[in-house]
């Protein structure tokens, strides 16, 4: 039997595809594929700006819910019709990284719609490596597939997060309202954060508020590190980089308080470089740290707070297209037409 994907055939080349449907074998299970959601790094992809990691061929999609098609032989525990993602991160468990704690940055890792077959079709399989090393998340039925595709981004977020604890009380400042600027500055309002300033698009500083920012501005350069100076009271306790722009490496130190913690948690351009003040770092007694992918835990927790509705994001899925229009999805988040664009197969 055939099924429709959304196939990278080349750079530039991302189009719908007459494949063989993929037979779960033993140890595997087969998701339908209910919705799929597109981030920025699927365009990087697509444009061949990002090539690490991505094998010609593959179906893209990398933030994906399904429920489960088929079982194959030997799989206990995963019953047909039940909703279900997935931690896109395979790793080898073996590594010296992985026995670290740091799967997510395994030294031989694969991701899901990188170099393993992802999201963007009508199935999707779940290879036996990737169910030996309990990749698979179920979820709750009731629970939104669009919301559930989520679970992916948020995840990382949590990784992110994990490095810059939000304390109850604390001042955080999230440059860039992108869909991850916005899933940070609602965690840093689950996490208890009283004072939490957005700073991103005119266009997009009312989802901010609504997600939980006390304060929202477009300001930029100086005025911005005044403005959040004067807003969290001599700097804010986190500051999170949430888009790619390098001058901000420098902007998130200068609006950091005395023994702030600044993360770079998005993916900068590659090979890009940029002039900071380690003054400031060194002075005020900053920490400084980054964040990339997700554990399988993060993305376990993020289902729970997904389901739980303890983290209400679902708000962020603005566009749905079906899977027969995905260059108008593509397009879509090209364009910044809405938050968070879906591809939902059916
Ligand atoms: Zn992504
Ligand atoms: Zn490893």
């Amino acid at each position: 039997m055939d099924m429709t994907a959304a196939v990278l055939r080349g750079v530039g080349d991302l189009s719908l595809r007459r494949v063989p449907r993929p037979e779960p074998g033993p140890g595997e299970v087969l998701l339908k594929v209910e919705a799929n959601t597109i981030c920025g790094t699927d365009l990087r992809i697509i444009s061949g700006a990002k090539t690490a990691g991505v094998r010609p061929g593959v179906i893209m999609g990398h933030e994906f819910a399904g429920r489960v098609a088929a079982v194959g032989d030997g799989v206990e525990g995963v019953d047909v019709g039940v909703q279900a993602t997935c931690s896109i991160v395979l790793s080898c468990g073996r590594c010296a990284r992985c026995l670290a704690g740091r799967e997510h940055l395994c030294e031989s890792l694969r991701l899901f719609g990188y170099e393993i077959d992802g999201g963007m079709a009508e199935y999707l399989l779940v290879p036996r490596e990737a169910m030996e090393r309990g990749n698979l998340v179920l979820a709750p039925r009731e629970l939104e597939p669009t919301t559930l595709a989520l679970a992916e981004p948020v995840s990382c977020c949590l990784n992110g997060a994990r490095q810059f604890r939000v304390r109850p009380g604390d001042s955080v400042a999230v440059l860039g309202t992108g869909p991850i600027g916005l899933l940070h500055v609602a965690l840093a309002k689950l996490a208890g954060a009283t004072r939490i300033v957005a700073v991103g698009r005119p266009g997009r500083l009312d989802p901010a508020v609504e997600l939980g920012a006390t304060h929202a501005l477009s300001a930029q350069g100086e005025d911005l590190t005044r403005e959040v100076l004067r807003l969290t009271g001599g700097g804010a306790d986190v500051a999170v980089v949430a888009v790619g722009d390098p001058a901000l490496a420098d902007q998130a130190l200068q609006i950091a308080a005395i023994g702030g913690r600044v993360n770079y948690f998005a993916g900068f351009p590659k090979g890009s470089t940029a002039l900071m003040e380690p003054n400031v770092i060194h002075y005020r007694e900053l920490q400084v740290t980054g964040g990339s992918n997700a554990r399988r835990a993060d993305v376990r927790r993020a289902v729970e707070l997904l389901s739980s509705g303890a983290l209400d994001v679902a708000s962020l899925v603005t566009h749905r297209f079906p899977l027969a229009e995905i260059d108008a999805a593509i397009a879509a988040v090209r364009q910044r037409a809405g938050l968070k664009v879906a591809v939902v197969p059916s």
